[in-house]
């Protein structure tokens, strides 16, 4: 299948390294300075960063809207008590029914955008020509990305919460490959990117433009519940991006997925938030100390 092994790649790419962490600039030393008392220089959150005494952050994702997730995540998700975020409307991976939505919706979950014929780069032989992501200017996408808006506001999605996740985690169009993340920030609240990781957001440089995440069927479940073990350690908030549950692309078997979210669910030092309620909460600490809101752009 050529689909798996071409997001794959792109995957891996994505991985690479940390591209503005450590841009080198002229140090703003006062800004060192607030930052340091701030955050002492253990590298680990502060005490007391989640809500309710929580000790760190999980959001569940689901891409691409596909029928496993109806048929194998949702079941699950409801017998855990757990909510996600479905990053799902329109595409051309998408395969759902207006009751597929509905039942996603009425279960609490989160519906967020992924564009309409989810652009990825021209290299992968599944894009459609004219469809890549080189194939986009500014116009086109600001057109596509106000139609998304559009669809989950009327899938009862508030407009100014909404959320968004890049396609193949691409942020960027055109030939010369300029990034459209300010439109995506002109209309979404936070998006998720593919870089590979967990974001430690006490630590004030966690970009809510571009969200870490780890892809939910790599390797097998020990290295998933790893991740879900270092993101406690750190206090910090692993956003998982899962595509097929139990089949369809890029799956994680359907037991694996109940075993993640079983350990979620007997371990009362997590917060299980959608995407939008994590993003809210981080945006809310860093309002709150903006000091410690390095400009990563
Ligand atoms: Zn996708």
């Amino acid at each position: 299948m050529s689909f798996l092994t071409d997001i794959d790649s792109v995957h891996l790419i994505q991985l690479g390294p940390v591209r503005s962490m450590f841009r080198s600039t002229q140090p703003n030393w006062l800004l060192l300075l607030a930052v340091s008392i701030a955050f002492p220089s253990t590298g680990v959150a502060e005490e007391g960063y989640w809500p309710d005494g929580k000790t760190y952050c999980v959001t569940l994702t689901y891409d691409d809207g596909i029928p496993s997730q109806i048929v194998h995540a949702l079941p699950q998700l409801k017998a855990a008590n757990l909510k996600g975020t479905f990053f799902s409307a329109g595409g051309v991976t998408y395969r759902w029914s207006q009751e597929d939505l509905d039942q996603v919706r009425e279960q609490g979950h989160e519906l967020a955008g992924h564009t309409i014929l989810h652009p990825c780069a021209r290299k992968n032989d599944w894009v459609k020509p004219g469809d890549a992501s080189e194939d986009y200017d500014d116009a086109r996408m600001a057109k596509e990305l106000d139609e998304n808006l559009a669809n989950l506001i009327n899938n009862g999605v508030k407009r100014e919460l909404a959320t968004f996740a890049y396609p193949c985690g691409n942020t960027s169009i055109g030939e010369d490959n300029h990034s459209y993340v300010p439109l995506v920030k002109e209309r979404f609240f936070a998006a998720r990117g593919t870089q590979f990781g967990f974001e430690i957001p006490s630590q004030g440089n966690t970009d809510l433009f571009e969200v870490k995440t780890v892809a939910g069927h790599e390797r097998d479940l020990a290295y998933q519940l790893e991740q879900v073990t270092n993101a406690r350690e750190k206090q910090g908030w692993l956003v998982i991006m899962f595509h097929g549950v139990g089949g369809d692309h890029l799956a994680i078997s359907a037991d694996d997925h109940k075993e993640i979210l079983r350990f979620l669910q007997n371990d009362d030092s997590v917060w299980v938030a959608t995407f939008q309620e994590a993003a809210a909460w981080v945006k809310s600490k860093q309002a709150a100390a903006p000091t410690a809101a390095i400009e990563m752009e």
